[in-house]
């Protein structure tokens, strides 16, 4: 009988103990619940920050103090041509100077800052290349916790290539209609001079002088309406183009009437190669004219010997249209073939004073045009076999309606 309080006692103690245990396992469970909840809560937070930042067209790196890139977003691969820079150190990543000296001096004196790199060809990396061969960034850094111990540089860098490339444009543009206008101006101010001193008395002279004054005068104009035509076609206007329904061989036929005296003049043989006659294009019939007379008495100009032959035609694709004219005369050499798009771009540099009559302008309207089409244009050349311009037209261009 003397047992039983300590009997109960035990059980006593063996119930709290038990109901302790219970609400430890209970609580040790919540906690694993909470744990479990914060981590993926955690790691969804982790992703949702990854899609940010890899949805930011801006590179976007963090390098620690050792100079080491601890991360990099996806379009920090893309602006260094699909390579990878997580891991990899500053300097091996960026091979320009440049970039790293100022990521360096953010570095080093912890200060922020924001500069502005070209890059040559030689070391852009993920750059236009073929376009102008440099490319632009805008490099922003600075320290990513000032207060911290051990500084861990955030570093944006934003492709401003385009914006580079354009105000490159603008520049040589503006550089080179002065240089082409000036050449001209001077020509013609030159036999002012001499025929307003009144010493020039044979009217044989005065009149040779007259007429290289007119062709120079022409060429001004010509230039100036070029010109007119590019800023058009740049400019808002170029959106609003005046699309109808036009017949592309009537247009070719057009052009060959105005053109025929230099073809008769050069014996040239045209050989029309349209798979549909009736092929309706739909787009600015102006630019089309434009675009299709430069090409074909580009041929002609640079081709002035006898035995030319000129093929003009176009195709349906499968995904589109094809439009091209083509020539088997002198050619533009390999080394000039990407250039010839760019303005006041000639192959030959030195026109001499008879010859005036490129402006250098031609082949940039025919792209500009060809773009506000959504198309594309190519030049291929073997020199003295073929020489073509490929246009590739979206479906889309054809009318639905035929006008023949
Ligand atoms: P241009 O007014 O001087 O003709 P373009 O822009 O039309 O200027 O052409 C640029 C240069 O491309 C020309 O100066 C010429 O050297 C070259 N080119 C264009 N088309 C041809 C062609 N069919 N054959 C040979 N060279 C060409």
């Amino acid at each position: 009988m003397s047992n039983i309080p300590l009997i109960l006692a035990i059980l006593l103690v063996a119930y709290f103990l038990w109901l302790w245990l219970r609400e430890k396992k209970q609580a040790a469970k919540e906690r694993f619940r909470l744990i479990k909840k914060l981590s993926s809560q955690k790691t969804a937070l982790r992703n949702e920050q990854d899609t940010l930042l890899n949805a930011l067209t801006d590179a976007i790196i963090l390098v620690n103090s050792e100079g080491l890139i601890v991360f990099a977003n996806e379009s920090t691969t893309e602006l260094i041509a699909g390579r990878s820079a997580k891991g990899r150190n500053l300097t091996e990543v960026f091979l320009d100077e440049r970039v790293t000296t100022a990521i360096d001096t953010s570095m080093k004196t912890g200060r922020t800052i924001i500069e502005r790199v070209v890059l040559p060809a030689q070391t852009s990396l993920g750059g236009s290349f073929e376009t102008l061969g440099e490319t632009s960034w805008l490099i922003d850094a600075a320290p990513l916790d000032r207060n911290a111990k051990k500084t861990v540089t955030r570093v944006v860098i934003r492709d401003v290539t385009a914006e580079h490339q354009t105000e490159q444009l603008r520049k040589d543009f503006v550089a080179n209609a002065s240089h082409e206008l000036r050449t001209p101006l001077s020509i013609i101010n030159g036999y002012l001079e001499h025929l307003a001193e009144g010493d020039i008395e044979d009217p044989a002279i005065i009149n040779r002088s007259l007429t290289i004054m007119q062709k120079h005068g022409e060429r001004i104009a010509r230039i100036i309406d070029d010109m007119l035509v590019i800023s058009r076609l740049e400019s808002e206007e170029a959106v609003a183009l005046n699309i109808s329904p036009f017949n592309f061989s009537h247009c070719i036929h057009d052009i060959l009437e105005r053109l025929e005296p230099m073809i008769a003049q050069q014996k040239a043989t045209i050989k029309l190669e349209f798979e549909n006659e009736d092929l309706t294009l739909f787009g600015d019939h102006f630019y089309w004219t434009q675009i299709f007379f430069n090409l074909i008495e580009n041929a002609l100009k640079q081709n002035p010997d006898l035995g030319l032959t000129i093929e003009i035609g176009s195709k349906r694709l499968e995904d589109g249209f094809q439009l091209w004219v083509a020539d088997n005369g002198v050619g533009i050499p390999s080394a000039d073939v990407p250039f010839v798009f760019r303005r006041f771009y000639r192959v030959e540099k030195h026109h001499n004073q008879e010859r005036v009559k490129g402006t250098g302008l031609g082949l940039s309207i025919v792209k500009r045009g060809v773009e506000a089409h959504k198309g594309t244009i190519t030049a291929d050349s073997i020199p003295g076999e073929r020489t073509s311009f490929t246009i590739l037209l979206p479906l889309s261009s054809e009318a639905s309606e035929t006008i023949s």
